[in-house]
């Protein structure tokens, strides 16, 4: 399994994504991309982290 390096630079408590190093609440990608799915963003829940990708198990 490739080894997760933190970003010190990205705090994230998604848990759900496999990015996420649970246990420290941070990202482990170098970069990642953020978007929105409102016309006119206007809070932080208008915008989404494009590079989630759901966690599907513990042993992958
Ligand atoms: S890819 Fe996005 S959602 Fe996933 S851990 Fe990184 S910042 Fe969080």
């Amino acid at each position: 399994m490739e080894e997760m390096k933190k970003n010190k630079s990205i705090k994230c408590d998604v848990s759900q994504c496999r990015h996420n190093m649970v246990s420290e609440h941070f990202c482990s990608l170098d970069c990642i991309s953020v978007g929105t799915h409102e016309d006119d963003p206007t809070v932080p829940e208008c915008t989404d982290c494009n590079s989630f990708v759901k966690r599907t198990g513990c042993c992958e």
